[in-house]
């Protein structure tokens, strides 16, 4: 079966910071998202927010889901066109909030026949206004949301603002799943993000994609933690009926 390329992870998360997308400003990522998955056998829709939708193979599904707007400018993008890529600089805002969530699915996408759904959303910096936008009806065939829009290494938000995301049996099937791939994740509490509106609906976990300094113009990410959680997550896709012993 499939493997995590490093290689591909790099050249999408390349691309994608080259795409300029602040809240509001979402279309463009949007759009170039959709050729992508389209390319590679999704059936994709946006939606009338402008949130994109993807689905591939047979469910249910595992939902894989992150943020298309940034704090990046369009000067930061310049810059980085012109040359900032090669030699990173400190001031400038590559937005891997949450581009990296967006490369690892992309990296997904390119393993052939691997069935998964997928909710890029517009507007999480600003409340989290796309994802309120999404119908109940989305989530019927999903069985478990994996949010990829965590900063650190090997941390599950299981919970957000003392609010679980999904209950106590739950988040032990997603954690021992993980676990018996050789993931172990820690279990931490964390602040907003669209993973609380996605878990009034299906249990929902959000995890660490190594980005650091979030939020801050010292934003990075450590390639190989990125990697890490994207071997963790194929391991899950792989292996959906170790989620089925509860429902
Ligand atoms: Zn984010």
């Amino acid at each position: 079966m499939g493997r995590i390329s490093g290689t591909t992870f790099r050249k999408y998360l390349r691309d994608l910071i080259c795409i300029p997308s602040p809240s509001g400003r979402e279309e463009p990522i949007a759009m170039w998202c959709e050729l992508e998955l389209e390319e590679r056998g999704f059936e994709v829709e946006i939606d009338h927010a402008g949130n994109v939708l993807a689905k591939r193979g047979e469910g249910p599904f595992v939902l894989l889901n992150a943020h298309m707007d940034t704090t990046q400018s369009k000067d930061d993008v310049r810059e980085i066109r012109d040359g900032g890529l090669r030699r990173p600089r400190l001031d400038l805002r590559y937005g891997f909030d949450d581009k990296v969530g967006i490369a690892i699915i992309m990296t997904l996408a390119e393993i052939d026949d691997l069935p998964f759904k997928v909710l890029l959303t517009v507007g999480e910096e600003v409340g989290g206004i796309g994802v309120k936008e999404i119908s109940c009806e989305s989530y019927e065939d999903v069985i478990c949301c994996l949010t990829l829009d965590r900063g650190n290494a090997r941390e599950m938000v299981t919970s957000i603002n003392g609010i679980n995301l999904a209950t106590d049996g739950w988040l032990d099937v997603i954690d021992r799943a993980f676990r018996r791939g050789g993931f172990p994740f820690d279990r931490v509490g964390g602040r907003g993000s669209d993973a609380r509106a996605i878990s009034k609906y299906v249990p929902t976990v959000n995890l660490s994609v190594g980005i650091h300094e979030m939020h801050t113009p010292y934003e990075f990410v450590k390639i190989d933690e990125a990697l890490w959680t994207a071997k963790a997550v194929l391991h899950l896709l792989m292996n959906r009926g170790l989620l089925e012993m509860k429902g």
